[in-house]
């Protein structure tokens, strides 16, 4: 092993052991200029343990900006000479990681898209066998746990010994305020699930836009999270791909230096730390139910909307008593009272009501 090579082993587990971890760089490489500049720049914040940058992008749609390939890793390579930061990329495929391998990256992240396929993400493993790497693994875009899971179970069974989690939303359809809905409840079951694996939050991801970052990178903070991948650009405006969510280095450390971050625990502090913990999970729960229960409403009013079309009453019986009795047998089985689930579904009966009202008589 060369001098450097060891230097880098160390710093890779320096960040890796470090708390909180922060994770920073451009969604894509684009040029060698632009990811040195980012480099430099993050590396001079001091807030910045690794540097991030796709090489080969999986996008949704065709014609978008499918990242530079392979050319690009000899510019990570230089960036790292340079500030010494540790360096990761996205990989999907075996060949991929043979060539991040190849050109000694120090980290990996499997993407939301390779997580949900099973193939895949044994390809990946399969190439990993033997390679001594930390690897991260996104939360697949749907909210499956058990894909989730699956994934680790993989990489696990290939051999490597450091492994990671990131959250980074899930996709829901229709519009809401995030790209890709935090669902925090389910990262925190995966969590309590697997304590020994660090659990990174992403907001660039779940966000999809820079004004609510910091809102949801405190959350994750708030929540216990180990760490934090934020995306940053030297012009995040011309990004070559998620401009609306790249914020500069200088920005970046901006929000890092805003952000509250949880106190040690020292044992007076530990009962009222707990409590803390426990009421912030509260409040996103709840948040998170209503923003299903605005969803909810919607569907009532399109209901509404469609009667009104047909000329039919709101209130139909047989339905509303359906309705209830589904509820009252699915909340016994959850361990929520009969008296509680009638209340609660009369209240949100009489919530729905009114929605279809003001549609049916506007
Ligand atoms: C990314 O990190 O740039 C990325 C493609 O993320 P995800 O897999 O979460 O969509
Ligand atoms: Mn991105």
């Amino acid at each position: 092993m060369q001098v450097t090579e060891v230097n880098t082993k160390q710093a890779t587990q320096q960040a890796w052991n470090k708390r909180p971890l922060i994770i920073s760089g451009p969604c894509s490489a684009e040029t060698e200029e632009q990811v040195l500049e980012t480099a430099v720049r993050l590396h001079e914040t001091g807030k910045v343990d690794m540097l991030r940058a796709g090489i080969w992008k999986p996008r949704t749609r065709p014609g978008s900006f499918e990242g530079i390939g392979t050319k690009g890793l000899p510019w990570l390579q230089k960036a790292k000479q340079i500030t010494g930061l540790p360096v990761m990329v996205e990989v999907a495929t075996g060949k991929q990681v043979e060539d991040a391998l190849h050109f000694e990256v120090d980290v990996l992240w499997i993407g939301a898209r390779t997580t949900v396929n099973p193939f895949s993400v044994q390809d990946v493993a399969d190439a990993l066998r033997g390679a001594d790497i930390p690897v991260l693994v996104k939360n697949p875009i749907n909210p499956d746990l058990e894909l989730w899971t699956g994934a680790v179970e993989r990489v696990a069974k290939a051999g490597i010994k450091q492994l990671g989690l990131i959250h980074r939303g899930f996709s829901s359809y229709g519009n809401t305020e995030y790209r890709n809905a935090p669902m925090w409840h389910l990262a925190i079951e995966m969590k309590r699930r697997n304590p020994e694996l660090m659990m990174i939050n992403d907001p660039s991801h779940i966000c999809g836009r820079r004004d609510i970052l910091l809102d949801v990178a405190q959350k994750a903070i708030d929540l216990d999270y180990d760490g934090l991948m934020i995306e940053s650009h030297i012009d995040p405006d011309n990004a070559w791909s998620d401009a609306k969510q790249q914020v500069t280095p200088e920005r970046l450390a901006e929000m890092l230096n805003s952000i509250r971050w949880r106190k040690e625990d020292v044992a007076s502090e530990e009962f009222h730390a707990a409590m803390e913990k426990m009421r912030q999970q509260i409040n996103h729960l709840d948040d998170e139910l209503m923003q299903i229960l605005s969803q909810r409403m919607k569907v009532a009013e399109q209901i509404g909307q469609y009667k009104k079309d047909n000329n039919i009453t709101i209130l139909q019986t047989n339905r509303w008593n359906s309705i209830l009795e589904r509820a009252t047998a699915k909340g016994e089985k959850l361990g929520l009272s009969k008296e509680f689930i009638t209340k609660y579904f009369d209240a949100v009966h009489m919530e729905s009501i009114n929605h279809q009202n003001k549609i049916m008589n506007d």
